[in-house]
């Protein structure tokens, strides 16, 4: 895998922001969109390269529809023929919603004295994860605000908390963490607690519009955060997460600032980051952000296709803020990893019949309200492996998105032959009836189409073991 060489106006240097927006926009209005242009740079994907930002601002500049199409088709091969038809399931569990800052989105904002402040102390965090893990969950991403309360050692002990929790055949085998900046010791202490990919959205690479919505707080800092994550590298986390809160200004600008934030981590660390986030802006109370830049459906179908075919090594996420007819077309174009059965209200999943009615008690109102069981159906249904595997994470493999794209074979050894011993757990603890004929049928199936190119013996047998009441194998 060769990763992108190109230069710019600021080097990348590690710690350093890099950030210029004159040249983003330099790039946007400079873009060509030709048909052959267009062809070229998605071949150029196909084959599993990198793009430069004039490529990608060539993508996000294209207008004509049946050129739009081909830049979906195109993700939606190279997702294909890359990852195939996994889909990794996790749950958000906010941990605490005190926050200092002002972020004029969030619904947890210092000034939204409506909403009731809440901290899970260390036996309604339990409650929360017996609950999670009744559903099935084996992933969860712990949400934090921003508060001196929040301490790295606090984080630290809520994840040592989570995995300690083992009810009936359930556990929590990957705790990953949405929190605020930490300083390189913060990170390291955060890290020693075993955590997987520490996310930090930049929520808008334009800075006069970040100097807007962050008023107030540590997180008005722009270049704090924006060099955040080359902390959590420093102190040896090198499974980060990046995202773009859209809405907030143009997205085109937002999607060639988030691929710059990549090559950047390339240039300055020799890594990519793990995963890629692009929530859009949902309801919040006390919100106060105006509707010029919402994105539409069309366009964010659009940004997610390119952003696949712009960085095709990473994760995808796509979270239940978006309604599931939106999460069933955008799950074609290169998403890898979504959530299930999402409830964030403040100890909300273990209050089952809690509606997500009262915006004052949670960060914003979320769209996609099924459980756990109905979306793993669905999954299967249209023909995507739903799975939970935590095998590289469990191996001491980082990067595994990484290494599913660019070590030949490693999905096939690997991520098919997990992500069905980690579904016949589900089905024997947790499915009904009826998706456990049709998840059995499936994984029947697609054990016998792995077995035409290599030996799945090894693999019936494991799955034979789970039946038996044997859990956590993986290869
Ligand atoms: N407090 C930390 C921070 O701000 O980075 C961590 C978690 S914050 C609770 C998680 C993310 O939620 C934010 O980074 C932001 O992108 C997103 N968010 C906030 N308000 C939102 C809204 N109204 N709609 C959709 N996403 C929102
Ligand atoms: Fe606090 Fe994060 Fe919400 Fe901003 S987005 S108000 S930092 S919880």
């Amino acid at each position: 895998m060769v990763y992108n060489t190109q230069t710019y106006s600021i080097a990348d240097e590690p710690m350093k922001p890099f950030i210029d927006p004159n040249e983003i926009w330099d790039f946007l209005n400079g873009a060509e969109t030709d048909e052959s242009k267009i062809e070229t740079i998605i071949e150029k994907a196909l084959a599993k390269n990198r793009l430069s930002l004039n490529e990608v601002a060539a993508l996000v500049m294209t207008q004509e529809p049946h050129l739009v199409e081909k830049i979906k088709q195109g993700a939606r091969t190279l997702k294909e023929r890359v990852y195939g038809d996994r889909i990794v399931l996790f749950a958000p569990l906010y941990i605490g919603n005190m926050c200092t800052n002002n972020c004029q989105y969030c619904g947890f904002r210092v000034t939204n004295t409506n909403q009731k402040r809440v901290t899970l102390s260390h036996s309604q965090i339990i409650d929360q994860v017996m609950s999670l893990e009744d559903d099935g969950h084996k992933r969860l991403i712990l949400v934090y605000g921003e508060h001196p309360k929040y301490t790295p050692d606090f984080i630290a002990d809520t994840v040592r908390t989570v995995y300690s929790v083992k009810h009936k055949n359930g556990e929590i085998r990957r705790v990953n963490i949405n929190a605020a900046p930490q300083s390189v010791e913060g990170f390291r202490t955060i890290k020693e607690s075993g955590i997987g990919t520490y996310q930090i959205f930049q929520e808008t690479y334009h800075p006069e519009t970040y100097k807007k919505v962050h008023p107030a707080g540590h997180k008005s800092d722009f270049d704090n955060r924006l060099t955040s994550l080359d902390r959590a590298q420093e102190a040896g986390i090198d499974d980060v997460g990046i995202g773009v809160l859209f809405g907030l200004y143009d997205w085109r600008y937002e999607v060639l600032a988030l691929v710059r934030h990549v090559n950047h981590f390339e240039a300055a660390y020799k890594v990519g980051p793990h995963t890629i986030s692009f929530p859009r802006i949902q309801a919040a109370s006390e919100m106060n952000i105006d509707d010029k830049y919402m994105v539409s459906d069309e366009d964010f179908t659009k940004l997610v296709a390119i952003l696949r075919l712009a960085v095709p090594y990473t994760g995808m996420i796509l979270t239940a803020r978006e309604p599931a007819h939106i999460r069933r077309e955008v799950l074609k174009y290169g998403v890898s990893q979504i959530d299930g059965g999402t409830n964030i209200q403040m100890g909300g999943y273990s209050e089952k019949n809690a509606t997500n009615q009262d915006l004052q008690f949670e960060q914003f109102e979320i769209s996609d309200t099924r459980s756990l069981a109905e979306v793993i159906d669905e999954l299967i249904e249209n023909d995507y492996m739903p799975s939970f595997c935590t095998a590289c994470y469990r191996n001491g493999r980082t990067g595994e998105h990484f290494m599913e794209f660019s070590v030949p074979g490693f999905i096939k050894r690997f991520c098919g032959p997990n992500a069905l011993l980690t579904m016949a757990e589900y089905i024997e603890d947790y499915a009904n009836d009826a998706t456990r004929a049709k998840g059995y049928a499936f994984i029947d199936r697609k054990v016998d189409e792995l077995s035409k190119t290599q030996n799945v013996e090894k693999l019936r047998e494991r799955l034979e073991q789970i039946k038996t009441g044997v859990r956590d194998l993986y290869f």
